[in-house]
């Protein structure tokens, strides 16, 4: 047998949960063909692995990375992670399927989160949207067909409800979105346009979703939760669920600074479901707050219409006025989520990166709408945020410790919500893999190095249904992280966030080598899986 590559002595975690054994791996073009005692007679190349850890790549169930990897498509920060394959159009928001003209203004509602990908890109099927991925950027890409993107189609950027024609006509994107390759639907907490949506509506399509024998992914709601059955975003998924039959997969499910040490009371509702028989499952990543986009923020009002309309209202004195009302009475000075905002992405303005939305405050004796309003419209909407952690050490920790407890259940896998824009982007987009597997793994020992592999490779693989993935098996695709256990850790913080990891040393993309001795080699063969 001949081999293009052979991974030497390592010592392999399948993906499977089973017990590492040593052996060598053999590989031939995309895939691994060999797991056993290989001569290297019969190899272009080698790896020596000898003392480290190799397993399947990590997959990574929740990024909004499509953006940036149209932008920079070699994406480092994710494969020194040693992810290799990231679940995209998440949280109901995405750019496909999408007219060119609806494309433009999705684009702009989410420039905060997917910065400035290219304008003339073709996003009007699936299939077409994923073809921009296809071999040309460095992690395997898989796509779930967003609410938003729907609701953009049938009835604009507008709050209205579907009729019963728009119903029928979104849940053949559906179908058609899962022929494409579509691996699941999203829907998202707190994001126009989906969230325009009653449980009633996005009921009938999760039923579409459940005859495609596909997965409902949901960020549970958190505004309009007047729209949601039990006027609760959990109760409101699990209802969906109980009626349709869909399977469902809660995105970063993890306790907050309100619920830290008390893991079990934020799984009651849902291990209830369970026992009902409800197919559930969940991930999580590793950090005590969160990272996403203020224009989230502005009132349903404020949003009818789509951005442009949304800038238009920035811009009339009296209007702005009401909104920066609206803001400031809806989170006063010391209430979350405001008081907890630190800028992120703020690309006219880099100097406000890192700045928090107190500090400007404090410093300008303005209020949290005023400033808030005024960066919206001096960056044209494109501004993103990072929640900052607790300020007490023990309560991170606990929700570390949390993290921890919650993963060692067996329907938790991993995720990072890679939210990459700007200087002082969220650390998870740089170390969330690593902070599982070397930091806290480490610290707390409750959890197999195998079991939290399992995690992040067939477990999630498997769930998503992600053919000859996930696994080190032969025949199936030659995704693969070599690194050190005893090692490997996370370097980003939230002050420092854009750090790599230390201890990962080779990635393998189907077959070709995207990390060499720690070193990104600008490879771009993932794939687009449907
Ligand atoms: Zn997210």
């Amino acid at each position: 047998m001949a081999f293009d590559l052979i991974i030497k002595n390592g010592s392999i975690i399948d993906g499977s949960g089973r017990k590492s054994f040593l052996g060598d791996i053999g590989i031939v073009r995309d895939k691994i063909t060999a797991i056993g005692k290989l001569s290297l007679e019969n190899t272009k190349h080698h790896i020596d692995a000898n003392g480290l850890t190799v397993s399947p790549g990590f997959i990574d169930t929740h990024t909004h990375s499509e953006g940036d990897l149209l932008i920079n498509p070699k994406h480092e920060y994710g494969i020194q992670q040693g992810i290799t394959t990231e679940l995209i159009g998440i949280d109901g928001m995405s750019i496909a399927p999408l007219s060119h003209k609806n494309y433009l203004i999705y684009r702009k509602w989410l420039s905060g989160l997917l910065g400035q990908p290219p304008k003339d890109i073709d996003t009007s099927s699936i299939k077409a949207f994923l073809s921009n991925y296809h071999k040309k950027v460095a992690v395997n890409t898989a796509y779930l067909i967003p609410l938003g993107a729907i609701r953009l189609e049938l009835v604009g950027f507008n709050d209205v409800p579907l009729n019963k024609d728009q119903i029928n006509k979104a849940k053949k994107i559906i179908s058609n979105g899962f022929a494409d390759g579509a691996i699941g639907f999203s829907t998202g907490s707190a994001y126009y346009p989906g969230i325009w949506s009653t449980t009633s509506e996005i009921l009938e399509l999760c039923s579409t979703v459940q005859n495609e024998n596909s997965i409902y992914m949901v960020e549970p709601r958190s505004s309009l939760l007047e729209r949601a059955f039990g006027n609760n975003g959990i109760t409101e998924a699990l209802h969906i669920a109980r009626k349709t039959n869909v399977s469902i997969h809660f995105a970063h499910h993890r306790t907050t600074e309100e619920t830290a040490g008390n893991s079990s009371k934020i799984m009651t509702e849902i291990d209830k479901a369970k026992e009902e028989g409800v197919d559930i499952s969940l991930d999580i990543y590793p950090y005590p707050s969160g990272s996403t986009i203020p224009i989230s923020f502005l009132p349903s009002g404020v949003q009818n219409g789509g951005p442009d309309s949304i800038l238009k209202k920035l811009k009339n004195k009296q209007e702005k006025q009401k909104i920066i009302e609206y803001l400031d009475n809806t989170y006063s000075s010391n209430t979350r989520p405001l008081s907890e905002v630190s800028f992120s992405y703020v690309p006219n303005n880099p100097h406000l990166e890192g700045e928090s939305l107190m500090n400007l405050a404090n410093k300008s004796k303005k209020s949290f709408g005023e400033i808030l309003t005024d960066i919206l419209l001096k960056e044209e909407l494109e501004v993103g945020y990072v929640m900052l952690p607790p300020n007490n050490p023990k309560t991170c920790h606990l929700i570390s410790e949390d993290s921890i407890k919650l993963l060692s259940r067996d329907d938790y896998m991993v995720c990072s919500d890679i939210t990459a824009a700007g200087s002082m982007s969220h650390p998870r987009s740089f170390g969330a893999f690593p902070r599982f597997l070397g930091r806290l793994r480490r610290e707390f020992n409750s959890i197999s190095l195998e079991s939290m592999i399992h995690k992040m490779t067939g477990f999630p693989a498997e769930r998503f249904q992600l053919s000859k993935r996930g696994k080190i098996q032969e025949g199936f695709f030659a995704d693969i992280v070599i690194f050190n256990p005893d090692s490997i850790i996370d370097t980003a913080t939230y002050d420092s966030p854009r750090q790599f990891p230390i201890g990962i040393d080779h990635v393998i993309v189907n077959g070709t080598i995207a990390l060499k001795n720690g070193q990104s080699t600008g490879s771009i063969s993932g794939y687009a899986i449907t």
